[in-house]
């Protein structure tokens, strides 16, 4: 039975994540390094619910409850009693393996760990803890309020009763599960990413401008938004890094990562959260940066 839920990492995903618990009545803890990415990651839940509010999607007293769910930590102290932990932090495997080898100690032992990743193993991952069988892969897509899907992943050592209860939640939160076996970047972003990657370098080539290319998309594939629009709401390094994950792990140099992609990230230009990837976000309306 879950009550509690743990989130580490409150950037995009993990304040998405936050936001969808404490509006299913779940008790939230968030966590992060440092209390500024913690400030705003409770604004913009305050902001994205707000805006829930004004749409008449959630009534005024559904979200001072939700919001009255969640509190947030610098680290893990108050994980000691959350059934779930939900691990959002950056796509960087190093990382997340640091994070299980300071989490399992605290964890109570029946509690199950998710991870967020978009495309690291789970089976690897799991394997890093102390409890494989109370691990899996639960992937929100972004951004975690509006997207239906949840793509669920068994690692080769998941247990049945973890899948259940975790797909019970996903549920209970009124999204859509997907069960996706664990392969490379799962099913939504072994499709996807290679297609931003192509209009990456379909920029590179210069085959067309930042502004032609998601203009093509949308009213020629009929895509809601441009892809590479799509790819600085993603983030530049998390779209690099799927695209290593997906390149490394199925050895096919049909999805080397385009030099452009590395560049933008290189840079520091890493899309909306930087204010600036394939468009400059500074201004009242995005502009094109190529
Ligand atoms: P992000 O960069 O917005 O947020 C990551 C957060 O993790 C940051 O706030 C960072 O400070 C924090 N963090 C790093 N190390 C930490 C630690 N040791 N303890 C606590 N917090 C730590 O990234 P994001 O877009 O939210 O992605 C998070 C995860 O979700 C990644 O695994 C990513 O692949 C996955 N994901 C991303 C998307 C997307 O569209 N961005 C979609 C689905 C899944």
């Amino acid at each position: 039975m879950i009550n509690k839920i743990g989130i580490i990492g409150a950037g995009q995903m993990g304040n998405g994540i936050a936001h969808v618990c404490a509006l299913g009545g779940y008790d939230v803890i968030l966590s992060d390094l440092d209390q500024s990415q913690l400030d705003k990651a409770i604004k913009t839940i305050e902001g994205n619910m707000g805006r829930q509010m004004n749409r008449g999607v959630v009534t005024e007293e559904q979200m001072s409850a939700a919001m009255s769910h969640i509190s947030t930590v610098i680290g893990l102290d108050g994980f000691g009693d959350v059934d779930l932990a939900i691990e959002a932090a950056s796509e960087v495997e190093d990382v997340k393996r640091a994070i299980y080898a300071d989490l399992c100690p605290i964890l109570k032992p029946e509690a199950i760990i998710a991870t967020n990743t978009s495309s690291i193993s789970v089976t690897r991952l799991a394997a890093t803890t102390d409890r494989p069988e109370k691990f899996m892969g639960m992937h929100f897509m972004n951004p975690v309020p509006v997207m239906k899907l949840v793509e669920l992943i068994r690692g080769i050592a998941t247990g049945e009763d973890t899948f259940r209860e975790v797909r019970e939640l996903t549920i209970a939160l009124n999204k859509q599960p997907a069960n996706a076996e664990d392969f490379p970047a799962f099913i939504v972003n072994r499709i996807l990413l290679p297609m931003i990657n192509e209009a990456v370098y379909t920029l590179y080539e210069g085959v067309g401008s930042v502004e032609a290319i998601d203009i093509s998309m949308r009213l020629g594939a009929n895509h809601p938004m441009g892809p590479l629009q799509l790819a600085d709401f993603i983030g530049l390094d998390t779209c690099l890094s799927v695209m290593q994950v997906l390149y490394e792990g199925l050895a096919d140099t049909k999805y080397r990562p385009c030099p452009l992609l590395v560049k933008y990230v290189e840079a520091g230009w890493l899309g909306r959260k930087a204010n600036r990837g394939f468009y400059d976000y500074s201004g009242e309306v995005p502009v094109p940066t190529r």
